[in-house]
């Protein structure tokens, strides 16, 4: 017992240890290692305003270092760096060797002025070469890329061969050229090479400004690319991520997250990163599968059982287990404290034990096998509002956990704690717990059994509040469904809610409601002669202008690019098309001031109605889809109905 004693109080110390070293920290300046593929100096200037940024919303100092793949590596060793912006695939290595965490944000390039997540590898040859049409004919020929460590460049590619049965490292003959892309492209065109990688979006840079005849040059293994406004060969995979790393300080990562995607596109910061933003974290699960697949790096050797890969695969077992380890240290630590007051030997050590327990942040309180409050700390009080004796020797349930946060009644068996004291099971969840002014908060909570010579003495509770993460749960939620320049729902939200209520409608039989897909007329001029600043203010003027003719319930959204969609409720055609042809004249009519430039613009409109039997939303959005084309066709600033 003595030895056990002896172990909890230096673990506390430890714990208190953690505490001081975190305070002392918030001062230090956070550094955000970055990945430089080119001239380290162009890698500090794209990126300094982001940290001007980032330390103006964060009110700390934040400090960019531009290393190249060894210095970073190094740096995420030594946990020298607190956030990292690298390539996916590196990433996705630093990850496997280092347990980093997943990504906090995705980047949204800016391709050719396109805002994109995601990227892709081209394979292309000459357009004479009829010999090379398909992947298999690039058997024994001279392939042109820019490096092998580059995802876009020819880790894409080098996949694709392999599904189409090729082995890149033996049956191409390989040529480095160096970054950047283009030189791969040249390679080609001056014949030294029979066909080259290059990543997506380089072909149409080169094209536009002149620098190579599109016609030249033949893309092979083309895919289709709906929504992608590229030549493709290979999957899409996703922009560079931005990651904390796992000693950085939780609260700073979630400041980081929101003011990363609170960063518009006309940010200083955003351009002259040369970006458009950043958007929810994707998934970069396919990475880790292709990097896996070519066993390149951290793949290419025999697989090594590491603590990294322990803690990879059973991480929860483990979190729960210290969890419960914990509870039961605080347990039999508490025991001993009271058990020495009850023999009334209060010493000076046992008053150090109960500073130290108060000093502890988060809350927790025993009960017994009845689930009565045998003991709690001065953190939970203060959370919950009572005072000691106010929970002591009562149910715990009935004063704390009594009701849903919904109003409802929460019974006492399907009490976590009950269950626990029921079964000895460990449980980690979110609840809801109401303090005594009968106000309720949400906590992240661990109740862990407690026993003693196979009898169930009790259960401990450890919680701490989480109305921070909640809040911040509910701002990714909104961000992941709105689109940042108009602040209208975005396509995928548009859709899922289109199909809710086509759903809707055909179950309860309710009267028509009107599909209108609308698109701007000649945009692209308007960006073309005015600059993209000036078509994104277009974009939100239209955007205001819908919201303010719109009906509360009636549904709109942006489906991408200059497109938009909305959908009338309880409408008959004779109405919508009244609205339809109001809407378009005062879009002609009203001239959108640009700083000193007045735009007009122009927008047609395609209608159709949401048919009981559509099969999908899908279906009706093509039908409004035909009917715009229509518009366009017989010469823009029109409604067109869909006819068959
Ligand atoms: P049409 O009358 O046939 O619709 O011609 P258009 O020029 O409007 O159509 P097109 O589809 O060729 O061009 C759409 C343009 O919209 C191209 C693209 O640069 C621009 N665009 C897409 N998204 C954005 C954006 O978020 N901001 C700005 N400023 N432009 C965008
Ligand atoms: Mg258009
Ligand atoms: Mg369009």
């Amino acid at each position: 017992m003595k030895s056990g004693l002896l172990r909890s109080i230096s673990w506390f110390w430890l714990v208190t240890c953690f505490w001081s070293a975190g305070a002392a920290w918030a001062a230090a300046p956070v550094t955000l290692g970055i990945l430089a593929f080119r001239a380290k100096a162009d890698t500090l200037a794209r990126w300094q305003p982001t940290a001007d940024y980032l330390a103006a919303k964060t009110g700390r100092t934040f400090v960019i270092e531009a290393m190249n793949y060894p210095e970073l590596e190094a740096a995420v060793g030594q946990h020298r760096i607190d956030f990292i912006l690298t390539n996916p695939s590196h990433y996705v290595m630093l990850t496997r060797r280092n347990a980093l965490s997943s990504p906090l944000a995705t980047l949204i390039e800016l391709d050719n002025g396109l805002p994109l997540t995601q990227f892709g590898g081209v394979i292309f040859t000459r357009a004479e070469r009829k010999d090379i049409a398909s992947l298999n004919d690039l058997r024994g020929k001279t392939v042109a890329f820019p490096d092998i460590g580059s995802l876009g460049g020819y880790q894409m590619q080098a996949a694709e061969l392999l599904h189409a049965g090729l082995s890149p490292s033996h049956d191409i003959n390989p040529m480095m050229t160096g970054m950047p892309h283009d030189k791969a492209v040249y390679a080609v065109l001056e014949g030294r090479a029979d066909a080259g990688f290059v990543r997506t979006g380089v072909l149409e840079s080169l094209a536009q400004s002149g620098r190579i005849e599109p016609g030249r040059i033949v893309v092979l293994n083309r895919q289709p690319t709906p929504g992608f406004p590229f030549m493709l060969s290979t999957r899409l995979f996703p922009e560079w991520p931005f990651a904390a790393m796992p000693q950085t300080d939780e609260r700073l990562a979630q400041e980081v997250a929101k003011a990363l995607f609170s960063l518009r596109a006309d940010h200083p910061a955003a351009r002259v990163g040369r970006y458009h933003g950043w958007a929810i974290p994707t998934d970069y699960e396919p990475v880790r599968a292709m990097l896996q697949e070519l066993r390149l790096p951290p793949y290419d050797q025999a697989p090594a059982f590491t603590w990294n890969d322990v803690l990879d695969k059973h991480w929860l077992g483990i979190a729960l287990g210290g969890v419960a380890g914990l509870a039961i240290v605080v347990l039999s630590f508490m025991l001993a404290v009271r058990q020495r007051q009850l023999r009334g030997h209060e010493s000076r050590r046992s008053e150090e034990r109960r500073q130290l327990l108060a000093a502890l942040g988060e809350g927790i309180y025993g009960v017994d096998p009845e689930g009565r409050c045998t003991f709690v700390n001065p953190t939970a009080l203060a959370m919950l509002g009572y005072d000691p004796e106010e929970l002591l020797g009562l149910d715990q349930h009935a004063l704390i956990h009594h009701h849903r946060p919904d109003g409802r009644a929460y019974p006492h068996g399907q009490c976590p704690i009950y269950q626990t004291l029921h079964d000895g099971q460990v449980r980690r969840l979110d609840e809801w717990f109401f303090r005594k002014d009968g106000t309720g908060f949400p906590v992240e909570m661990t109740v862990a059994p407690m026993n003693h010579a196979d009898m169930r003495t009790g259960a401990v509770v450890v919680f701490h509040d989480i109305r921070e993460r909640k809040r911040l749960e509910a701002e990714l939620q909104a961000l992941a469904t709105t689109d940042p320049l108009t602040g209208l729902p975005n396509r995928r939200h548009f859709l899922a809610r289109l199909e809710q209520e086509k759903d809707r409608l055909q179950r309860h039989n309710e009267p028509p409601a009107t599909l209108l897909m609308l698109d701007l007329d000649h945009f692209k001029l308007v960006n073309d002669s005015h600059g993209h600043a000036a078509g994104d203010a277009v974009l939100r003027r239209f955007a205001d202008l819908l919201g303010k003719r719109l009906r509360k319930t009636d549904l709109v959204g942006r489906l991408g690019g200059e497109e938009f969609a909305i959908l009338l409720f309880a409408t008959h055609p004779a109405g919508a098309r009244e609205f339809a042809e109001g809407l378009r004249e005062q879009v002609a009519a009203e001239a959108i001031v640009f700083g000193d430039t007045r735009l007009g613009v122009t927008v047609s409109i395609g209608m159709t109605q949401l048919l009981p039997d559509d099969a999908s939303a899908d279906a009706a959005l093509a039908r409004a889809d035909a009917a715009l084309y229509r518009a366009k066709e017989n010469g823009r600033n029109r409604v067109e109905t869909f006819r068959l």
